[in-house]
C-alpha cells in the first residue's frame, strides 16, 4: 500500500518545493517538485492529484493501492477507479487492478487561467507551439512554456546533465523568441521510482503539471507517436505510453484542468511538413537523446533527417544537422529506412514511402541495390550478418505495391 501522509512547501534560496511524504508498505520516502519562488502560490497542496498521478505506473505494476487523507479532485479518482486501471489491467497481466482510496471533493479548484506547453526543442514541442502560441482561439492561445525534469533527461538510469543544462539554454532562448515566460522545475520523481520513461512520460509529465493546478487553465502535452491510428492497451506497462495518451488525457482532464493531446492527428513527417519553414525552428531543433547538441547519427537523429530529406528540406536545417556527413554517407540512413520496412517498424514507413514514391521503380530497385552493397561489402559487422542473414535484399524480398 502507498500512503501519502502529508503535502506541504518549503522554499530554499529563490526556489518553492512542493513535498509529498509518503511510505511504501510502511517505509518512508518523499517525492518533490521545485520551481521558482514566483510560481510558488500555484503549488497545490490542496488536492492529491499530482502524488497519485506520478505514483500510479508504480503502483498499478507493484500493486500497491494508494490511499491518503489529503483529498483529490472527484472527477479525477471517478476516472482512475472506473476507467483507467480497469482498463489497463483488464489488457495487461503485468498491470493489477489497484484502488484509490482518498476522500474526493467536487468543488473547483480556482486557477490563474494560464495555458502551458512543453518546450523540448523537439518536433512535437515545435509543433504544439507554432500552433497554439498565436491560436485564433483566443482562450486557448498560450501563455507559457515549460521545461519539466521528472524523467526525461535520465538515460541509462544515469541523469544526463550536459543536456539538461543545454536543454535550458535553448529553453530559454525559444521562450525569448516567442516571448513567452519559462518555467523551469526540477523533480526527484524520476529518481525515487526509477521506471522507463518512454512507458511512463505522460504520467511524469502530467504529474508536473498537476503540482502546478493552480495556475493552468488548459495544458497541450505534445503528441509524440506516429498518429492516434496506433492506439493500443495491450501491454501498456512495455509501450509508449503515447500509444493510449487519448484515454490518458480523457481521465486525467476534469473541472480544473484540461490537457489536450495537441498533433496526435499527424505523425511525425507531417509535423515536421508543417514546421520546417519556421527560422526558429531551423536553428534549434533538437532531437538527439545522445548529445547536447543533435549528433546526426543516433538512430532519432537519423529518423529525423531521413524525414527532412523526403520532404525536402534537410539543407534549412545545416545549422543543428551535419549535412555533409548525412550527403557522404546517405546509404547508410537509407538503411535504417529499409531495415525498419523490412521489420514493419511504422515509425519510419512513411518517410520510406515518401522516397520510394519520389523515385521511378527501377531508381529505387538501383537504391535498394546499392544501400545493400554498401553494407555488406562496407559497414556490416559479423554479428549484424548473423542477425540479418535472413534477409534477402537484391529485390528478391522486399515487396512493393504495383504502382
Ligand atoms: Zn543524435
Amino acid at each position: 500500500m502507498i500512503k501519502l501522509e502529508k503535502q506541504y512547501i518549503t522554499s530554499c534560496e529563490n526556489k518553492a518545493r512542493l513535498n509529498f511524504d509518503f511510505s511504501i508498505d510502511g517505509k518512508k520516502s518523499n517525492i518533490w517538485y521545485e520551481v521558482e519562488n514566483k510560481y510558488s502560490q500555484y503549488l497545490c497542496t490542496e488536492r492529491c492529484d499530482a502524488f497519485v498521478i506520478g505514483v500510479l505506473p508504480y503502483a498499478l505494476t507493484k500493486n500497491h493501492d494508494i490511499v491518503s487523507e489529503i483529498p483529490m479532485t472527484e472527477e479525477l479518482c471517478y476516472k482512475l477507479n472506473t476507467t483507467l486501471i480497469p482498463l489497463l489491467s483488464k489488457n495487461d497481466e503485468h498491470i493489477f487492478d489497484i484502488k484509490i482510496s482518498v476522500p474526493t471533493t467536487a468543488e473547483v479548484l480556482q486557477n490563474a487561467g494560464a495555458v502551458g506547453t512543453g518546450v523540448s526543442g523537439g518536433a512535437d514541442s515545435f509543433h504544439a507551439i507554432l500552433n497554439t502560441y498565436d491560436s485564433k482561439y483566443k482562450g486557448l492561445q498560450l501563455t507559457h512554456l515549460c521545461l519539466f525534469n521528472v524523467g526525461s533527461f535520465k538515460g541509462n538510469k544515469r541523469f544526463q546533465k550536459d543536456i539538461y543544462e543545454r536543454c535550458i539554454e535553448r529553453a530559454e532562448i525559444i521562450a525569448q523568441e516567442f516571448k513567452l515566460p519559462l518555467i523551469i522545475s526540477n523533480s526527484n520523481l524520476a529518481d525515487v521510482f526509477s521506471r522507463n520513461h518512454a512507458c511512463t512520460h505522460d504520467y511524469s509529465s502530467a504529474f508536473g503539471i498537476c503540482c502546478l493546478q493552480k495556475l493552468w487553465k488548459s495544458y497541450y502535452y505534445a503528441s509524440s507517436c506516429t498518429d492516434v491510428n496506433i492506439f493500443t492497451l495491450k501491454n501498456s506497462s512495455k509501450n509508449d505510453s503515447d500509444v493510449y495518451a487519448p484515454l490518458i488525457h480523457y481521465c486525467f482532464n476534469n473541472y480544473n484542468l484540461n490537457i489536450i493531446s495537441e498533433g496526435m492527428h499527424k505523425n511525425k513527417m507531417e509535423k515536421l511538413e508543417s514546421i520546417a519553414d519556421s527560422p526558429v525552428v531551423q536553428k534549434y531543433l533538437h532531437v538527439c537523446t545522445a548529445k547536447s547538441d543533435n549528433c546526426s547519427k543516433c538512430p532519432k537523429c537519423k529518423r529525423t533527417m531521413l524525414a527532412l530529406d523526403a520532404i525536402g528540406k534537410l539543407d534549412n536545417f545545416s545549422d543543428v544537422f551535419d549535412i555533409e556527413y548525412y550527403n557522404k554517407n546517405r546509404f547508410k540512413y537509407y538503411w535504417l529506412l529499409f531495415k525498419n520496412h523490412y521489420h514493419k517498424v511504422i515509425t519510419t514507413e512513411d518517410v520510406y514511402q515518401k522516397i520510394k514514391s519520389k523515385m521511378t521503380k527501377s531508381e529505387f530497385v538501383r537504391l535498394k541495390f546499392l544501400v545493400a552493397l554498401r553494407y555488406f561489402i562496407f559497414d556490416v559487422t559479423h554479428s549484424e550478418r548473423k542477425v540479418y542473414k535472413h534477409i534477402k535484399f537484391f529485390g528478391i524480398n522486399f515487396k512493393y505495391k504495383k504502382r
